[in-house]
């Protein structure tokens, strides 16, 4: 894995090899601030994606959801308005669900 570990907030210079999962992410989006996402599994399948991340523009921590894991890596418009680049950092695995 290259995708770096740098402080939020500064010039991420070395970002390269980012994937996303979105098919209108532009590169021009990737000048936004990488910001590492913790990813919280659903309880149940039918239930969202639920990922929270520090953001460098607000400074503030922001918790939303999603149907779709696959969809969380990439550029996003944070709660806040400002704009930021997903990448998936951990993601937490709670109840095992059992189909
Ligand atoms: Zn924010």
């Amino acid at each position: 894995m290259t995708t770096n570990e740098n402080a939020p907030g500064d010039e991420t210079g070395g970002v390269g090899d980012e994937q996303h999962g979105g098919g209108y992410v532009e590169a021009r989006i990737r000048r936004h601030p990488v910001v590492r996402v913790e990813v919280f599994a659903p309880f149940w399948p039918a239930d969202p994606w639920w990922y929270t991340y520090g953001c460098p523009p607000c400074q503030g921590q922001h918790l939303e959801r999603t149907d779709r894991r696959a969809g969380i890596p990439g550029g996003h418009r944070a709660p806040c308005g400002n704009l930021v680049y997903r990448v998936i950092g951990d993601t937490v695995y709670g109840v095992e669900v059992t189909p």
